[in-house]
């Protein structure tokens, strides 16, 4: 391939149009049923990220019409508390999406918190009985991080079967779960994380690498095999010389993407997918509760 010869998987423009698929869904959905999908987003403390995350998810549902019941709860909430809370929209009909905002502050025990979540609104996908459903390749609710990356090399019809995959990472919210995305689609998987030797060599094996560490610059072209699909999932926020801070992912993109055949852009690639996901998640346990 020659050089800069990429192609942009463009997570932002692929999130627009399912936001779009979705908001005519629910404009047609709306008056027959007599109330729209709800999502509700659990937010605790004051963590700014968090607080950036949770302002774009709620503004996400505004544009396509579907209520948003978000919760912003002080830091020092107790456990029961929060349970209960929990508890109060597992049993609100108007909700069919639940999302607690990670992470929660230290003396909260979110494993916890996410398995008291109804499996049914289980929104991010997290509960042990659709990880279970995952792992089994059953319909069900999916991490919406991992989910978004599927449907991003979906778009961009990339073929995966018996293709070499990489996956760096190896967390429940992301690298597992796409791991056994990618193992449904008939690729050849390697789970590489911090204790894998020779990531380099690992990573160079690979048609479609994946980077969901939290590291940047972890991935150098020299990792890269020419033409390989490279997905960004990192987001880190770095601050040059004179202090301007920028979010950038994992991969060194400059010198990628002269080699990738595709690469997503942080941001603007995984990021807006896990949006598009969360709310496509939401829609589809309202679907399933109207047999729609
Ligand atoms: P995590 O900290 O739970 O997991 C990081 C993983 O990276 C671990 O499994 C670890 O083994 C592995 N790792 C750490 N150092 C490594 C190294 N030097 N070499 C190889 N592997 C290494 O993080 P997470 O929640 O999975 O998130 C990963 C990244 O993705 C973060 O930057 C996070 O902000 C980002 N993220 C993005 C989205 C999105 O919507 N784009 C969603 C979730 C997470």
């Amino acid at each position: 391939m020659n050089q800069n010869q990429h192609r942009i998987l463009d997570g932002k423009a692929l999130s627009r149009k399912i936001q779009n698929h979705l908001q005519e869904k629910i404009a047609e959905f709306h008056p027959k049923i007599g109330r729209p999908p709800g999502l509700a987003v659990l937010m605790v403390g004051d963590n700014p990220a968090s607080a950036v995350y949770v302002r774009n998810k709620e503004k996400a549902c505004q544009r396509i019409g579907m209520a948003s019941f978000g919760k912003h709860l002080p830091g020092n909430i107790t456990q029961e508390a929060l349970a209960a809370e929990i508890a109060a929209l597992n049993d609100d009909n108007n909700v069919d999406g639940i999302l607690i905002q990670l992470p929660l502050p230290k003396h909260l025990d979110a494993v916890t918190l996410l398995h008291q979540i109804d499996p049914d609104k289980d929104a991010d996908g997290l509960h042990p009985l659709n990880l279970g459903k995952l792992v089994r390749s059953e319909p069900g609710l999916r991490s919406c991080t991992p989910a978004g990356v599927m449907k991003l090399l979906a778009e961009y019809n990339i073929a995966l079967e018996g293709k070499k995959a990489v996956v760096i990472g190896r967390s429940i919210l992301v690298g597992k779960p796409l791991g056994l995305m990618l193992l449904e689609k008939n690729a050849t998987v390697t789970m590489a994380h911090s204790r894998t030797q020779n990531l380099a060599e690992v990573c160079q094996e690979a048609d479609i690498l994946v980077a969901a560490v939290g590291k940047p610059k972890l991935i150098t072209d020299s990792m890269v095999k020419p033409g390989a699909v490279v997905i960004d999932v990192g987001i880190n926020r770095i601050s040059d010389q004179e202090g301007n801070s920028r979010l950038v992912g994992d991969v060194e993109f400059d010198s990628v993407s002269k080699i990738a055949s595709y690469i997503t852009p942080v941001p603007g690639g995984v990021g807006p997918m896990t949006v598009a996901m969360l709310l496509s998640n939401t829609y589809w346990s309202y679907c399933q509760k109207f047999g729609l």
